[in-house]
């Protein structure tokens, strides 16, 4: 059987995006972004679920408040963040399944709603197995 969990978090950011053009987005300013993620497996951990809720919640909940420039090392685009909250969701699976477990749950999609008419979906690389 497939499994989906679906989490949403809202967090306040603040960033410098880096681009060779002018943009307003050179600027400091900041966000009130929902950040959803999907995580999809085909086995349960031994209290019924893929993930427990609050470790994706601790991991997205990071960045709340924080100038994303001082927090991560490539550039905070929707993006790279997308990128960022994946690897830090896909990092706490392999603590309890082990990286090299081929039927440890993975993070399938990050979306992270900029604005109401702007939305950033980024579908991970790894592999669903089964
Ligand atoms: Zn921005």
């Amino acid at each position: 059987m497939k499994y989906k969990l679906i989490k949403k978090c809202v967090v306040s950011v603040s960033h410098q995006v880096d681009v060779p053009y002018d943009s307003p987005c050179r600027n400091a300013h900041g966000h009130d972004w929902g950040i959803t993620i999907q995580v999809e497996g085909n086995m349960l951990r031994p209290e019924g679920f893929l993930i427990d809720p609050d470790d994706i919640e601790n991991v997205i909940n990071s960045l709340n408040y924080k100038h994303l420039n001082n927090t991560m090392q490539t550039n905070p685009t929707a993006e790279n963040v997308a990128v960022w909250v994946a690897a830090g969701v896909d990092s706490i699976i392999d603590e309890f399944w082990g990286g090299g477990h081929g039927a440890r749950p993975f993070v399938t999609e990050v979306i992270i709603q900029e604005k109401e008419e702007q939305i950033v979906y980024t579908p991970t690389s790894k592999p669903l197995q089964g």
